[in-house]
């Protein structure tokens, strides 16, 4: 993720600090250190690493269990609103999900006991302090596995509802019903969050964008499930040559209104040309040869692969089409223009 320092790796899995918490935590530690509220330097310092411990345990635990399912696990990043662990996706496997959600809050909750155990038993042991910043980490851990437990998403709570519901109805019914119990109390929420807290305005707008962008990515893979690249590629290619001036391909653009051309040279794909390589030329040198401007690393995908593997790419290169090749062979083109259609015409076609 950009914006993100590497901390240390656990079970193989890097823990990364995002910029954003980074900043919230210097901004905490300056107001201590420079005595803006007397007095609780140290429980300040205490209680921010107590967090950041409690987040980190939180995700691991999450991520311990999905890795046992065999979901490989990117990394953790930590955000002043949490911990994320960016992970392939999950199983759709109702039991899977359930113990992956509440692997997180169940871990918090067996912390929080054995703290709070601690706490009792060694009472006339143990330094005031110490006594202290062991009860705080029992109720940090108590607040945010509660938290978690909220059943909407992105939280902990909202996949285990969905895990149950999905034991009772389609996987995209039991995400859109749960995505709609999460966005209703989203809307409490931020009405009690006018009257007592505007804190909780906030959880509610992420509760909210959350529990859409969950349905709407469960829609899209639930819905292109089985559809391949080959299904919906446009098989005409409209190509060019190296050395086909950029003001040919610029010309091309216009007529053909497709913004972006795979390059070949004597039936081998060499480079792929688009709008955004051709806008940074500069228009005294549209004469030059396309095979100076033309982007040579060339992701593709071939006619088997699974659309949703394609869009997925499409997105984490940040790019607009992919070459289709079959046995090295360019055979078709797809673009996320493609794709949208494919989604919107599937859409029709289940009639949600
Ligand atoms: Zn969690």
């Amino acid at each position: 993720m950009k914006y993100s320092l590497k901390l240390f790796t656990v079970f193989g899995i890097p823990i990364e600090l995002h910029i954003s918490f980074l900043i919230l935590m210097l901004l905490i530690y300056a107001v201590a250190a420079l005595n803006l509220f007397p007095g609780i330097n140290l429980l300040m310092a205490v209680l921010i690493t107590l967090v950041f411990v409690t987040v980190v345990i939180h995700e691991l635990s999450h991520s311990y269990v999905a890795q046992r399912y065999g979901v490989k696990i990117e990394r953790i990043i930590l955000l002043p609103i949490g911990g994320v662990s960016a992970m392939e996706e999950i199983p759709k496997d109702p039991g899977q999900e359930f113990r992956i959600a509440i692997a997180g809050p169940a871990t918090n909750f067996v912390i929080a006991g054995i703290c709070y155990v601690l706490v009792f038993l060694g009472a006339s042991y143990l330094s005031k302090d110490i006594s202290a910043a062991v009860y705080y980490f029992a109720l940090i851990n108590l607040i945010l596995g509660g938290f978690n437990l909220l059943p909407a998403f992105p939280m902990d709570g909202g996949r285990v509802l969905r895990a149950y519901l999905a034991g009772r109805m389609s996987y995209v019914k039991a995400t859109r019903l749960a995505a709609n119990i999460g966005k209703q109390l989203a809307i409490i929420m931020a009405i009690l969050g006018i009257f007592y807290n505007i804190f909780l305005v906030l959880i509610a707008i992420f509760i909210y964008i959350g529990a859409e962008q969950e349905y709407r990515s469960i829609m899209v893979s639930t819905l292109l499930e089985g559809v391949l690249v080959g299904d919906i590629m446009t098989p005409e290619v409209e190509t060019v040559h190296p050395e086909t001036t950029a003001q040919e391909v610029l010309n091309l653009m216009f007529q053909k209104k497709h913004m972006g051309y795979p390059v070949m040279e004597d039936e081998t794909l060499v480079g792929i040309l688009t709008f955004h390589d051709i806008s940074e030329i500069p228009p005294n040198m549209r004469n030059s040869p396309v095979k100076t401007y033309m982007t040579e690393s060339i992701i593709s995908t071939h006619p088997e692969e699974p659309v949703v593997d394609a869009l997925e790419k499409l997105n984490r290169k940040q790019i607009g089409r992919l070459p289709v090749l079959s046995e090295g062979v360019l055979v078709g083109i797809i673009s996320k223009t493609d794709i949208v259609r494919a989604i919107e015409i599937m859409n029709l076609k289940i009639g949600e």
